[in-house]
């Protein structure tokens, strides 16, 4: 069961105090308090585990400084979609907003190479009005002998560069909190030019230790990839434990599945859960058709598999799109053969609006199918 409280309800003060106290005599019932402090808003969220069943909502909701109660009728109890849920289905970050509602466009290098690539990629996401991309800094790799990424050391460039070229979210990975540490650092120390989201890739999905760290920082978002080779369920369960620990700006990324099924693939494309991620969690969804796909063939139409899956992810309703550019594949140091050219970016950036208009135009009749 979640109480909402008012919102900026004083947790010195005598009503809140009196709940608390309330609360502490319901015989076992444990509590979990989550704070969002916003720009204009503080808000409070009770959580009460245990055996709430007994619990009358009615009861519930004239204890003080209680405005809404929600009883919780899914798994996923902080990131779940329940009934009467009036919690939000987006947050804000750096001026971005990332919602079930809204589309935003990762264009970027799986891996950064170097400097001169970076502004290379960077320069033509302004010139395409982008203001988010994706840069690999640490890269788990399948050999150990394969490039790792550059790591903290290509940080501050990244992130100085990001920022002349106006981007306000980076998407990077991180395996390890050292990683955690050295990105706040060095954004601290480049003056914050831009934003980061952290990324979780499928081979820590259910890292759970990797999981608690970067879920007890509210500061950064989370794009938490869904595991290539467990349930969705299992997926599911991990994002909910970045919440439970705190942070619940995350966005759920579909990847595809690990199975020779989804041969010539590199994996399963796995879009069609887009609509279901969204009915079982208020998460944002996130498609990535470049690690789905993991080539540049091209159908008869001469339209590219990695379009082709974009476009089925955007008209299923995707709220975000991770995908692989670089300015020269053939010396990319990661993931080359799937890489976008970036004279392709306006046409990809155009099928990707023709298919968001298709999806809003099939929101568009549904709505009307049903008044
Ligand atoms: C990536 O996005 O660079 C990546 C490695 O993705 P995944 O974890 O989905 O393989
Ligand atoms: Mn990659």
């Amino acid at each position: 069961m979640i109480l909402i409280l008012s919102p900026n309800s004083d947790p010195q003060g005598g009503e809140y105090r009196q709940l608390t106290a309330h609360l502490a005599g319901l015989q076992g019932i444990r509590t979990r308090v989550h704070t969002e402090r916003g720009t204009e808003q503080t808000l409070t969220e009770i959580y009460l585990i245990g055996d709430t069943k007994a619990l009358d909502v009615d009861d519930m909701q004239n204890l003080p400084c209680v405005e809404r109660v929600v009883r919780v009728s899914e798994e996923y109890r902080i990131l779940g979609r329940h009934k009467d849920d009036p919690r939000p289905a987006h947050f804000d970050y750096n001026g971005v907003r990332f919602g079930q509602d809204t589309l935003n466009v990762f264009a970027g290098l799986c891996a950064v190479d170097n400097a001169e690539h970076v502004e290379l990629m960077l320069k033509a996401l302004k010139e395409n009005g982008q203001t988010c991309t994706r840069m690999g800094a640490y890269k788990p790799r399948t050999s150990p002998y394969a490039f790792q990424g550059h790591g903290r050391n290509c940080l501050p460039y990244v992130f100085e560069l990001a920022g002349k070229y106006g981007i306000k979210v980076i998407a990077m990975e991180i395996t390890h909190e050292s990683h955690l540490d050295e990105i706040r650092a060095a954004l601290r120390q480049t003056g914050n030019p831009t934003g980061v989201m952290l990324q979780i890739g499928t081979r820590n999905t259910q890292n759970f230790e990797l999981l608690k760290i970067v879920g007890r920082q509210q500061e950064l978002p989370v794009l938490l990839k869904r595991g290539f080779g467990i349930t969705l369920d299992e997926s599911l369960n991990a994002a909910e434990y970045l919440a439970s620990e705190g942070n619940r700006n995350v966005v759920f990324g579909l990847r595809g599945m690990k199975t020779n099924m989804g041969d010539p693939h590199r994996n399963l494309v796995d879009f069609a859960h887009i609509p279901v991620v969204k009915r079982l969690t208020r998460m944002p969804v996130c498609i990535d058709p470049s690690h789905s796909v993991g080539s540049r063939n091209a159908a008869p139409d001469g339209i590219l598999d990695v379009m082709h899956a974009t476009a089925q992810g955007v008209v299923a309703g995707a709220n975000m799109v991770l995908v692989d550019f670089h300015p020269a594949p053939l010396k990319a140091l990661v993931d080359g053969p799937q890489a976008l050219l970036l004279k392709e970016l306006p046409h990809f950036l155009e099928d990707v609006q023709i298919a968001r208009e298709a999806y809003l135009r099939r929101v568009a009749l549904q709505q009307r199918v049903a008044a």
